[in-house]
């Protein structure tokens, strides 16, 4: 795919800080069949009434003006839990007609069964959460007896091709932070690429304290201890990366907390419901589904996306006093 600074588009979404965005994360659904400790309650949480989502024709429209028009060159799927939306490969399908990198985020359960329709479909790549390798533990941090699929699911997603397959690690002082170098263990033995996410505040139960905080500095020395890592240069991901200096792949860690991106950010998120975010901590949602669903063309959500991007702030100011969590958490937003 060309480098994105190089093909000029009639209205790149630059904002006040310089940034122009190119990525876009879409959650197709806020439903979840995992029940994370750190993003979902175990029970309680109201699903959107099915008319409130946006359907596969919104999704394909907004996307395509996005790509032609504005010049976004990735796209995530996510949730919720992606794959529990139905026919979603007729959704990939749609979006891979797309001159698009275009990824999904998953939770890994259902992947053995579904990987293969999702490449067909036209899916390129898959992040799939594993927070840890013991069985019990995955049980009490899901609140789901699953982890046997989801390592299978990360092999199925390996043998459909969707590489880089990634495995997203969210790491939790005293709950699984003594895992950091078995899972990077995982990672290359597996040939996958495992990044480790410092837990950020967007649980659902407003449970998050800084002292569960693993930071980046302290993941990297005990994997470094074990298997010495040397640094990448950045792209334009969250991830910072390292490479093991044997030769056996490479790892990220996602600093959200203690060394953010929020510079180098070029994303933009669109919830299940149809309201575009310029940052997952934003307060503010820009209602696209009621531009969508107006009779207004296509000039007036690009006008509606525009004024998000024009919005968007500096930064999110987690550990700042200024900081205020947003009203939806995680599975809501769209991870
Ligand atoms: N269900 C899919 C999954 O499990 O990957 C996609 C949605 S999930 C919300 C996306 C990512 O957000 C997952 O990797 C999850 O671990 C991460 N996540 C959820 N809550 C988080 C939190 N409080 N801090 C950091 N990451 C979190």
């Amino acid at each position: 795919m060309d480098d994105a600074g190089e093909t000029e588009v009639p209205r790149p979404l630059v904002d006040s800080f310089g940034r122009v965005h190119r990525d876009l994360r879409i959650s197709v659904t806020d439903r979840c069949n995992f029940r994370c400790t750190y993003c979902m309650p175990a029970d309680g949480l109201t699903w959107l009434p099915r008319d409130e989502v946006l359907s596969f024709e919104e999704l394909e429209r907004v996307a395509r003006l996005l790509v032609e028009r504005h010049g976004i060159r990735s796209i995530r799927l996510t949730g919720g839990e992606p794959t529990v939306r139905a026919h979603l490969p007729v959704l990939v399908a749609k979006l891979a007609a797309l001159p698009v990198d275009l990824s999904l985020t998953t939770n890994g359960a259902t992947l053995r069964t579904v990987a293969p329709e999702l490449a067909a479909a036209g899916l390129r790549r898959v992040n799939v959460s594993l927070d840890s390798l013991q069985a019990e533990r995955f049980a009490a941090l899901t609140r789901r007896d699953e982890l046997h699929h989801v390592l299978d699911g990360i092999d199925a997603a390996v043998e459909a091709g969707l590489a880089p397959v990634k495995v997203n690690v969210v790491v939790v002082r005293g709950v699984n932070d003594d895992e950091i170098v078995d899972l990077a263990a995982y990672g290359r033995s597996r040939g996958v690429i495992v990044r480790f996410i410092e837990l950020m505040p967007l649980d659902a139960t407003d449970a998050w304290r800084n002292e569960q905080v693993v930071t980046q500095a302290e993941i990297l020395e005990r994997i470094g201890t074990v298997f010495p890592l040397e640094a990448v240069a950045r792209g334009h991901e969250p991830a910072e990366r390292f490479r093991y200096l044997d030769g056996l792949g490479e790892v990220g860690v996602i600093p959200s907390v203690t060394r953010p991106f929020c510079d180098q950010c070029d994303r933009l998120r669109l919830t299940a419901d149809g309201q575009l975010r310029s940052c997952l901590f934003s307060l503010d949602d820009h209602d696209l589904r009621a531009v969508l669903r107006s009779d207004a063309g296509d000039d007036a959500v690009s006008a509606a996306i525009e004024a998000c991007v024009g919005a968007k702030w500096a930064g999110h100011a987690i550990n700042q006093v200024q900081f205020v969590r947003p009203r939806r958490s995680m599975s809501q937003i769209g991870g």
